[in-house]
């Protein structure tokens, strides 16, 4: 359930809230909103009595029932769209956000370069895999902490803030000390001790969709970082598996408008690998902006002929290039710019 303070409530008003919602047996999560403050309830199923005491403390306007199944993540927890904040960028603010870069690192130059032509262009937050999630176990599984450092390095030469995945619990404190986001992979969309892992980390989390997730168990699975107190997700739709072959998965580019309505949480789009061949990327990067998506990650290596991953969907300088001057003008006409 949630509580809906008053317009101005007194401070003492929301303690005696909170100390009353942990004596009941539930955990709060305190919301700022744009005018008043919402303390979610989360536990059991509360009855109509634990209501009404809520309901006659003062300061509470009322108290309501959430009944989704995800909570936190709700619209009825929280009306207003939430912002996330990667380091010195905000996601979900009304400005569009374009996260770019290579699908792994692979080398220093590599990366440098990759990084130079995402920042020349206007991305705001660089991306790249130092640990890759790898459908074979004999591919390409990324540099693991010396990728960590190169993205350091990255940063360090561009400013663009990072995002990059984690694929394990016990990786996560590893990542946490030089991502600025932690990625949280179409595989491992429920790993649930991954996801309660992020949320424990503190760092913002950009959480991609399964392949075969449905909305409902998407928003479910992303309760699991919100509910351990962090709640700086980001969502992520990426492509879904269906029974066509002539994309690498199928972008389920109505997730975005369902998921608007659904919850306050920043939704961004994967085109590259949703597309899975670099002359589809562009088309469904735009078709995302258009949809409303806050933003999108996109693959961008120098020479993505030469990838160690990914090769077929990865775009060039000039292609990224191109993409950005599209994605200016669909973003700012749909009241989104960049
Ligand atoms: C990635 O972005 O590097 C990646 C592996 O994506 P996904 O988890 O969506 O397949
Ligand atoms: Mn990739």
């Amino acid at each position: 359930m949630v509580v809906v303070m008053q317009k101005g409530a007194a401070p003492e008003a929301r303690e005696r809230v909170l100390t009353e919602v942990r004596a009941l047996g539930f955990t709060p999560h305190v919301s700022e909103g744009e005018s008043r403050t919402l303390i979610g309830a989360i536990g059991p199923a509360p009855t109509e009595e634990i209501r009404e005491q809520l309901r006659a403390l003062p300061g509470v306007e009322t108290v309501v029932r959430i009944t989704k199944p995800y909570k936190l993540a709700s619209r009825e927890f929280r009306h207003d769209d939430s912002t996330v904040r990667i380091r010195d960028v905000v996601t979900g603010a009304g400005r569009f956000t374009v996260a770019a870069g290579p699908c792994g690192v692979e080398s220093r130059e590599q990366l440098l370069a990759a990084a130079e032509i995402a920042h020349r262009h206007g991305a705001q937050v660089l991306r790249g895999g130092a640990f890759k999630p790898r459908t074979s176990p004999y591919a390409f599984q990324g540099l693991g902490v010396e990728g960590l450092e190169l993205l350091a390095e990255a940063r360090r030469v561009t400013g663009m803030p990072i995002v990059t995945e984690v694929t394990a619990p016990e990786l996560v404190e590893t990542v946490a000390t030089t991502a600025d986001m932690l990625q949280i992979g179409a595989r491992n969309s429920q790993n649930y001790a991954l996801l309660a892992e992020a949320g424990r980390s503190g760092k913002p989390v950009l959480f991609k969709r399964g392949l075969s997730t449905s909305i409902a168990e998407f928003l479910q699975a992303a309760e699991y970082v919100l509910s351990q107190g962090n709640p700086n997700v980001v969502l992520c739709e990426r492509g879904i598996r269906t029974f066509e072959t002539s994309t690498r998965f199928t972008l389920d580019i109505a997730a975005v408008p369902v998921l608007k309505e659904l919850t306050h949480l920043p939704v961004w789009v994967d085109p590259s690998h949703a597309a899975g061949r670099r002359p589809l990327v562009p088309a469904l990067a735009l078709a995302a902006a258009a949809a409303g998506a806050d933003g999108i990650i996109v693959e961008v290596h120098a020479h993505p002929e030469e990838a160690k991953s990914d090769a077929a969907q990865q775009l060039d300088d000039a292609e990224f290039g191109a993409l950005m001057a599209s994605l200016r003008q669909v973003a700012a006409a749909v009241g989104k710019p960049l």
